[in-house]
């Protein structure tokens, strides 16, 4: 019998896409899931699923655009189920356009709610791993964020900002037990893509190595790992999970 404790993992954007694969991955990892989204009847349903298979689970209706109400929904969850060991931190949202047509209002929201969120979350998360000596934060950015992307400069800066975020943490919490790392997707089919012209996706497709787009599970695979005991000497890293569209 393994001494480790159920390790408690609070994962954003649960409710559908990428987030809904990592939090079903990492409650097949064993993990206590806390699945957080605005919508609440998906989370519910996600919540019985993972139930079903043996799973636990807790349902969390946050707005993570409220930085205030998201940390003290942290906070909560950490004081009722004792601890907080993984933050996957991958709620996001696209307000595309070009840069002169892009408004204040797309890019205050994109950076609120892929950027300040997180920042929020980590350092309410930050405590109670700190004082355990053992935490794993997993910020989903984007391979725009590393290469740019025409008609995204908000959502880009956002996710670049990630990127610096979490390679601060990792050197500031490294000694603590606490690693920080980025996972990078690339094309991947979720809500988020259905919407763009067939176009998009096929140029993307013709820059890539693997003749494929993504799946939300090789996203959650990543996560699965990086969000792992075993995964203590990763820290400080982006891995892009593009099919080598960048290869950064
Ligand atoms: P998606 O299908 O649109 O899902 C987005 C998730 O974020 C939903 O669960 C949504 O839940 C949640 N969310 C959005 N705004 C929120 C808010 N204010 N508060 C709480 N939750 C919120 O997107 P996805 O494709 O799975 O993307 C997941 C992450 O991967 C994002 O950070 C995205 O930028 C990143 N990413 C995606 C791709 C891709 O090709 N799909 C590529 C690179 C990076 P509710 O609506 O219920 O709140």
């Amino acid at each position: 019998m393994s001494d480790t404790p159920t390790r408690v993992a609070l994962v954003t954007g649960a409710s559908r896409g990428i987030g809904r694969a990592i939090a079903t991955r990492l409650a097949a990892d064993g993990r206590h899931v806390v699945l957080a989204a605005r919508s609440q009847g998906p989370l519910d349903e996600l919540k019985g699923e993972i139930e079903s298979a043996g799973g636990k689970a807790t349902a969390l209706a946050v707005d993570v655009g409220d930085r205030a109400a998201f940390a003290s929904a942290i906070e909560g969850v950490t004081k009722d189920l004792g601890r907080l060991d993984v933050l996957v931190n991958n709620a996001g949202i696209t307000r595309d356009g070009l840069l002169m047509r892009m408004t204040d209002e797309q890019w205050d929201e994109v950076i609120a709610v892929n950027l300040t969120s997180a920042f929020a979350a980590c350092r309410a998360a930050a405590r109670p791993m700190m004082k355990n000596r053992f935490g794993r934060i997993v910020n989903i950015a984007s391979t725009s964020g590393v290469i740019g992307n025409a008609g995204q400069a908000n959502y880009a800066a956002a996710k670049a900002g990630l990127i610096g975020l979490t390679r601060t943490l990792a050197r500031e919490l490294g000694s603590k037990g606490v690693t920080a790392n980025v996972i990078a997707p690339g094309f991947i089919e979720t809500d988020m893509t259905s919407g763009l012209p067939e176009e998009v996706g096929q140029t993307v497709l013709k820059a890539m190595s693997v003749p494929r787009l993504g799946a939300p599970e090789d996203i959650a695979a990543a996560v699965s790992y990086a969000s792992s005991d075993e995964a203590g000497f990763l820290t400080g890293q982006v891995i892009c999970v593009d099919g080598g569209l960048t290869m950064c």
